[in-house]
């Protein structure tokens, strides 16, 4: 394991609940924002003892590297820049800093102003991820988000003259009411506005989320799953055109501009949150905090732990989660470390599920590399289905 550290900090205020969202997220009265950042240092002040009950190569906090941050949400541009700026503060105490990290703050458009932006990035800031979503208004305030087109353009404008040049759009397909046309608007307002990185995401249902229950679906209309499949393929095409290239299911970047953070995620790589509903990955062991954010403020102030799970994953489920994760890169799977990693050898666990993927022209094994092929990222859930027994 190497010495580099990924930090996730969770925010979960919102203006209002989007109908799609199934995050540790909502609208919570503003009081609770400040006894919510003195539980976030608990939380953080536990670490040094994490890391030690961690056993983590005998390293002290000091030892670890961090070079990514991830501040998210939730919706952490509500948040005042004194209160990001005392948590970043509170990392570089503790932490050695990479000599560049990436330091990531999620922002929803209409919640940033001059100030906040400028203070930000004086507390390290690099990167910002926008989440556009869609470029109608109609759109927008169907599925309940708080703001408008014109809120996510002078958003955008504002980061440019701030001088964010690492910025991040998340866009959705498939949502209520979108159409072709629609979603040919949102990549031509992409070409314009030229992020350094774009995530485009499918629609997904989640059951706890207002869309995925019966009343919620009731007045919504989808667009037809395999039509989305088309606009997913055309835009794979046309954004490799325009020069973003893609590496990793729903995510693609200008050179050298992958998310430094988000890899880690698909790539085995430790990670710890902090928050309510955060999840930390620590070579082999999961686990996660309450999700409730009132709870998980009673639980620190009280002195106790937040997590509510914590599971060390076995070897058949590690062997599962690397496949899933790494064939989701467009990089692929790295073999040789799987088997540095596991002890054994994915090819002849899989032996008989790869050769009919071979066949199929699902997926390809280059040397160390096992890889989807672009049917098989059409197709990935099928895919995957196949390593989980
Ligand atoms: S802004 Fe984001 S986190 Fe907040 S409710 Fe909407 S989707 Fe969920």
């Amino acid at each position: 394991m190497s010495n580099e550290l990924g930090l996730y900090i969770h925010i979960p205020f919102c203006r209002s609940k989007c109908s799609y969202c199934h995050f540790a997220s909502g609208v919570f009265p503003g009081s609770l924002i400040e006894p919510y950042f003195g539980a976030l240092r608990r939380e953080m002040e536990t670490l040094p003892d994490l890391l030690h009950k961690l056993n983590a190569n005998g390293k002290s906090t000091s030892d670890w590297v961090v070079d990514t941050v991830f501040v998210g949400g939730g919706t952490p541009s509500l948040v005042d820049e004194q209160e990001i700026g005392r948590t970043l503060e509170w990392i570089r105490s503790a932490f050695r800093l990479a000599p560049v990290p990436e330091i990531t703050l999620e922002v929803n458009p209409g919640t940033l102003t001059g100030d906040k932006l400028e203070g930000y990035r004086e507390a390290g800031v690099n990167r910002i991820s926008l989440g556009v979503q869609t470029f109608q208004d109609h759109l927008l305030k169907g599925v309940g988000r708080s703001h408008s087109v014109a809120d996510a353009i002078s958003t955008i404008e504002m980061c440019r003259r701030g001088g964010i040049d690492n910025l991040n759009l998340d866009l959705i397909a498939g949502l209520p009411g979108q159409t072709e046309d629609d979603w040919r608007e949102n990549l031509s307002r992409v070409a314009a506005v030229s992020p350094e990185h774009l995530s485009l995401y499918l629609l997904e249902i989640h059951e706890d989320a207002h869309l995925g229950r019966s009343e919620g679906r009731a007045d919504a209309s989808l667009p037809d799953e395999d039509l989305v499949a088309v606009w997913y393929e055309e835009s794979v095409d046309w954004l490799g055109k325009a020069g973003w290239e893609q590496y990793e299911i729903s995510n693609f970047c200008k050179p050298g501009r992958q998310s430094r953070h988000n890899l880690k995620y698909w790539t085995d790589q430790p990670f710890i949150g902090f928050g309510c509903g955060a999840h930390s990955y620590w070579s082999g062991v999961r686990w996660g905090n309450e999700r409730d954010p009132f709870r998980y403020v009673e639980l620190l102030e009280g002195g106790e732990p937040a997590t509510t799970f914590r599971s060390e994953i076995t070897p058949r489920q590690h062997l599962e989660e690397l496949m899933f994760l790494g064939l989701r890169l467009n990089a692929g799977l790295d073999l040789s470390r799987c088997r540095q990693i596991l002890g054994f050898d994915p090819l002849e666990r899989f032996s008989r599920e790869l050769s009919e993927l071979v066949q199929g022209q699902l997926i390809e094994i280059e040397g160390d590399r096992m890889k989807l092929t672009r049917k098989g990222r059409l197709f990935s859930n099928e895919v995957f289905v196949q390593f989980m027994q």
